[in-house]
């Protein structure tokens, strides 16, 4: 299908990065045979697993680092850069097993390594990290935290150790000079005056949590120096927040940060002989061409960052250092998708059929409202509209004070709501009309929780890229928001005036609707909140090939037990309660208490989403 006929392409030529196609009405894989992504829920939905489902797809996480490999190097290739390009994965951003295999996997060619902030993700690095592949080291640490360094070292990983702070290197020093083990690499992160940027962006400027100032860094090589360890010092680093906007901050921290390698190289740290920039590389989320979320391609931020580190070296006459990336959010974000099923669509009650008006007689606004209703047009539609929400205000208060009964209340809602979807069918221009939208949105309710899966949603107000599986060459025609099954109300997705969703009206007896929230691969699975007990959805790992698709792994979403387990209820004990509590009812006869423990004990066994796709 040729674009322009596409009835709604939700944006996907602007977030898409040709991963995704739409054909015969659906959203495809564009990868050897394009399977479409509703055939595969559907054969995992016919094995029994219902509920949101998360797809992982390997293809998209390789082609993140070979887009990520090869943009460095044409750079260096381009502008004659002698360093190095090198690469880590921060952990922080997603740590999940299934991820992490594949990561690993796609990343061995690369030499690609793994960025650890705390004990737990430095112990994942230390078991799975790639032979040789770097591993960097950041936050803060104590001195457990620093042996599981030397550890490292020991074992043979190429570890650097980024200290945040002098106290930091005084531990590291002491340690070694009481144990004589063999040192990991220091890095050390520097404190720019360079502020950060983004919603994320507290990691840079003067006041930043993280890192040390010029005096402090002297002080560094000094210590270093006396301890004749100033040859493990080989890593300098920075990072100035996540999702940037635009380059230039990119470009002020690398200016002061390679000033200060060069300096410190001047100070005799022979072995310093890498930059880290840090992660931040931003991804397209924006389903609007208007606000799109970056505005510079990797290329360009290759080519500027090795264009920069060579002038520097050149003024300052010092070695072109490694360049090391810690980009996180570029790399994972693309290869997870959240499909969830929409389960109700809440105004499905207002059609006409759902008017019941009395045969003998109705209070006589409500008359004129149907009089407004069928008389509706394009010329008369802006006064009707008012006339209609003014009649609607009086009758409510007229309920209110008990003239007319529910039965007309009823009927005011569902007139109003008629007469509103007619003036918007009809007259396309009205200035209204987006107000109008907001009156009359679909709501649909979707089985997941945004809590769990989208919570930079909740916390951050971070939109994700969002589109039904099929239907795609029907025009949606419903003001959708979305609801999630948790009893919180703030999970919803409103509708936006200036970003509308459409959604497709729907008979969900007839046919199941699924939505697809794409670019959850990064931060959201591991920020993911249990609220209302709601666990991480079931995982599935897709791999594409010419013939069609394969579904490699299958990680259903925790039971009720393990949930309960999980934030340390004693399952035999709510097990032995339940029991007890059966045996006791008096409601239940004797003979069939086991039936019903028996289906109770199968309702444990299960995941907490709802099964059903409808309500009613
Ligand atoms: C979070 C973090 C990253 C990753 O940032 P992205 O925006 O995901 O690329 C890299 N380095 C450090 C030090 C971080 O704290």
């Amino acid at each position: 299908m040729k674009d322009k006929e596409i009835p709604n392409d939700y944006g996907l030529p602007i977030w898409g990065g040709n991963n995704f196609v739409i054909e015969r009405g659906k959203v495809c894989i564009n990868s050897g045979a394009k399977p479409a992504i509703l055939d595969i829920v559907n054969e995992i939905r016919t094995d029994g697993y219902r509920g949101p489902l998360l797809m992982r797809f390997p293809h998209l996480v390789q082609k993140q680092i070979e887009k990520l490999y090869g943009a460095f190097n044409k750079a260096r290739k381009e502008y004659k850069y002698s360093g190095r390009f090198r690469a880590v994965f921060p952990l922080k951003v997603n740590q999940f097993p299934s991820f992490i295999e594949i990561l690993i996997d796609k990343g061995a060619a690369f030499g690609y390594g793994l960025e650890a902030g705390s004990k737990a993700e430095l112990i994942i690095a230390m078991a799975y990290n790639q032979e040789g592949a770097p591993i960097t080291v950041n936050g803060f640490k104590d001195e457990e935290m620093i042996s599981l360094g030397f550890i490292a070292k020991e074992m043979g990983h190429d570890i650097t150790l980024t200290i945040e702070g002098l106290g930091e290197l005084e531990t590291i020093l002491e340690m070694q000079k009481k144990t004589g083990d063999p040192m990991p690499n220091i890095g050390i992160r520097i404190r720019l005056h360079t502020a950060g940027i983004g919603i994320w962006g507290k990691s840079g400027g003067i006041n930043a949590k993280f890192g040390l100032t010029s005096t402090e860094l002297m002080r560094a090589v000094v210590l270093l120096k006396e301890s004749k360890q100033l040859n493990k010092l080989t890593m300098i680093h920075f990072h100035i927040g996540s999702q940037m906007e635009d380059i230039a901050p990119l470009k002020r921290a690398l200016r002061e940060a390679g000033n200060i390698y060069a300096e410190l190289r001047k100070m005799g740290a022979e072995h310093l002989a890498s930059i880290n920039l840090g992660g931040g590389l931003a991804v397209e989320y924006s389903q609007d061409a208007q606000s799109k979320s970056a505005s510079y391609s990797l290329q360009e931020v290759a080519n500027d960052v090795v264009y920069l580190l060579k002038t520097i070296c050149e003024n300052k006459g010092v070695k072109e250092p490694d360049i090391f990336t810690e980009s996180g959010r570029y790399i994972a974000a693309s290869h997870a998708v959240l499909i969830a099923p929409v389960l109700e669509l809440f105004s499905q009650e207002y059609q006409e059929k759902a008017l019941n008006l009395k045969p003998e007689g109705n209070p006589p606004l409500v008359s004129e409202l149907y009089d407004l209703y069928t008389t509706i047009n394009e010329k008369n539609a802006a006064e009707y509209l008012h006339d209609s929400m003014d009649h609607m205000e009086s009758l409510l208060t007229l309920f209110d004070l008990g003239y007319i009964d529910l039965q007309d209340r009823s009927n005011t809602e569902v007139l109003v709501h008629l007469i509103i979807r007619k003036a918007l069918d009809t007259a396309a221009h009205l200035s209204e009309r987006d107000r109008l939208q907001q009156r009359i949105q679909e709501k649909y309710l979707v089985n997941f929780s945004l809590f769990q899966s989208l919570p930079d949603y909740w916390g951050l107000g971070q939109e994700f890229p969002v589109m039904p599986l099929d239907r795609l060459d029907a025009k949606p025609t419903r003001s959708a928001s979305l609801w999630d099954i948790t009893c919180d109300s703030d999970g919803e997705i409103t509708f936006k005036t200036k970003r509308p969703l459409f959604l497709h009206d729907v008979d969900l007896s007839e046919k199941n609707y699924f939505l697809a929230f794409f670019m959850v691969g990064a931060y959201q699975e591991v920020l993911g909140m249990r609220h209302n007990l709601f666990s991480h959805p079931t995982e599935a790992v897709i791999t594409i090939s010419d013939e069609g698709y394969q579904i490699q792994e299958l990680k259903p979403s925790a039971s009720l037990l393990d949930i309960l387990d999980d934030i340390d209820f004693d399952i035999t004990d709510v097990q032995k309660q339940l029991k007890k509590r059966i045996e006791r009812s008096e409601l239940i006869p004797e003979e069939k208490r086991q039936d019903v423990l028996a289906e109770l004990y199968l309702y444990l066994s299960e995941n907490g989403y709802l099964k059903t796709t409808r309500l009613v």
